[in-house]
Formats: structure tokens, C-alpha cells, sequence
């Protein structure tokens, strides 16, 4: 059950109005990772989530983010107003001028509508986590980014406000995650591929037109990592005739997929050294 309490969970305060900036805020009111999109995430992850501890978490996150938008709506309201009767105003954001007489509607800075698609809900707890400490993520880098564009007293401490409020759902989030006890690299039920899950392919190769070179780290190094050096090389007999070396290892019968591939370039390779 929702319930509206006629008070704003942080007191909006603008100095000057600016329309161009109430634009930009736009993306936080019905953007892809603005207010609505994570009050409906983790709402709706709520209402699908069957582990009752988890789901009053997304249930009280969910409904925080709905005071954000009302927050950042009414931020936006206040610096979108003057487009309502000042031609220059008008011009920051003509779709609010003209179709929204002033007020804010769920469009993003640049006028697209928001949408269901914005939502990342897979109906697999752990899963869902993840998405939600992303979403937290990328919620507050534009906070700050909104923050660094404005001059606004009042705007930049309701920003602040809102920005700090996404790092500590991204902690609870992230704490969430953690005490399910799930290692990190288990997603569903089936297990990947042994070996195979372990292969690094290096499909980017050379030194590149400004000097970028082939780099070892430890996402391709240490532990378990296999380094594959350029796979769709490794047949080749020359990479500029674009020639294979014949491979007996795929039997006569070409039963894989990988076979039958590795048969047909054979057999072109053939055709063309004669
Ligand atoms: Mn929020
Ligand atoms: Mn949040």
C-alpha cells in the first residue's frame, strides 16, 4: 500500500531559476537511470522476490526512490517555470514549453518518453542485485556530473543530498548480495564448462595506429587464465592468403559444428593453393 505524505523528504531550495539546467535535470526524473526507473526496478524485483528479508529491502528502497523523484521533480519544476511565459526560457527545453506548459513530464533531457525498457529484472535475486548496485552506480555519477553544471546553492545541496542517498543503497545493495553466501562467479544452476570457462582469447592483436599495445593484467594472467593468442589465427598457415593447415584432428565424419567449419575452410584453402 502507498501512502503520499505531504512533505518533501528534502526541502528544495532554488536561488536562481535556469531552464537550460532544469532541462538537464530531466534525466533524473524520467531518464534511463533516473528516480523512476529504480523506484519501478526494485519495486517490481519486490514484488517477484520469494526471500521475505531481501524483498523488504527492495520494497524500502523502491519506495525512497519515489520521494527522490518527487525531490528531483520538484527541482526541476522550479527551474523549468519560466518556460512557461518567458520566450528566451522557452527555448531551453521547447518541449516543456510548449506541450507541458511549464511543467515536467516523464521525458529524459532530450525529450525521448520513458519506458519499461529502462528496467533490469531478471527474477533471479543475486542477479537483480548486481543490476540494482550498477544502476546505484550510474545514478550517481550523473548526480555529480548534474552537480558540476550548476552554480545553484540550493540545487547543489538538494543534488548532494540525493547523490549520497544512491551510495548508501549501493552499500545496502552490495551487503544484500554479499550475505546470500553465493560465490562471486555462481550465477543459476548450471555450471560453465570446465577449461573452457578458464580461456582468455587475445581477439585484438598487434600494436595498433596509436601505439596501443596487447596488455597482460590479471584479468588475463594469473590463476587459472589460459592465454589464447589470436583464435581465429590459430589454423592459418597464412593469415594474408587467408590459407588453413590442414587439421586431421577433425574427423572424416565432421560430426561438430567445429568440424564441418573447420571442413569447409579446408577445403576452400584447398582450392585455393592450386
Ligand atoms: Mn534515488
Ligand atoms: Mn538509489
Amino acid at each position: 500500500m502507498y501512502h503520499h505524505v505531504k512533505k518533501l523528504m528534502y526541502t528544495v531550495r532554488v536561488g536562481t531559476p535556469d531552464p537550460r539546467f532544469g532541462n538537464m535535470l530531466l534525466e533524473q526524473f524520467g531518464g534511463a537511470n533516473g528516480e523512476l526507473a529504480a523506484a519501478m526496478q526494485y519495486s517490481v524485483q519486490g514484488l517477484n522476490c520469494d526471500d521475505p528479508e531481501r524483498k523488504d529491502l527492495l520494497m524500502d528502497i523502491g519506495t525512497e526512490e519515489l520521494s527522490h523523484l518527487e525531490v528531483v521533480g520538484t527541482l526541476a519544476r522550479m527551474h523549468l517555470k519560466p518556460t512557461k511565459n518567458d520566450r528566451n526560457a522557452a527555448f531551453a527545453d521547447p518541449l516543456i514549453a510548449i506541450a507541458g506548459g511549464g511543467g515536467v513530464n516523464l521525458y529524459n533531457s532530450q525529450g525521448d518518453p520513458w519506458t519499461a525498457d529502462y528496467l533490469k529484472i531478471t527474477g533471479e535475486l543475486d542477479v537483480d542485485l548486481r543490476s540494482n548496485i550498477a544502476a546505484e552506480a550510474r545514478a550517481k555519477i550523473v548526480y555529480e556530473r548534474l552537480i558540476n553544471f550548476t552554480d545553484d546553492q540550493g540545487t547543489i545541496d538538494t543534488l548532494q543530498f540525493l547523490m549520497s542517498r544512491e551510495i548508501t543503497h549501493m552499500k545496502a545493495f552490495a551487503a544484500a548480495l554479499e550475505s546470500m553466501g553465493k560465490p562471486p562467479f555462481s550465477i543459476g544452476t548450471i555450471p560453465p564448462t570446465p577449461k573452457l570457462v578458464d580461456q582468455y582469447f587475445n581477439d585484438s592483436t598487434g600494436i595498433g595506429d596509436r601505439g596501443e599495445a596487447d596488455v597482460r593484467g590479471p584479468w588475463n594472467s594469473g590463476g587459472n587464465w589460459e592465454f589464447v593468442n589470436a583464435p581465429a589465427f590459430e589454423q592459418m598457415e597464412s593469415q594474408k592468403a587467408g590459407t588453413r593447415v590442414p587439421n586431421d584432428a577433425e574427423g572424416a565424419n565432421g560430426g561438430s559444428n567445429g568440424g564441418t567449419r573447420a571442413k569447409a575452410s579446408k577445403a576452400s584453402a584447398g582450392k585455393g593453393r592450386k
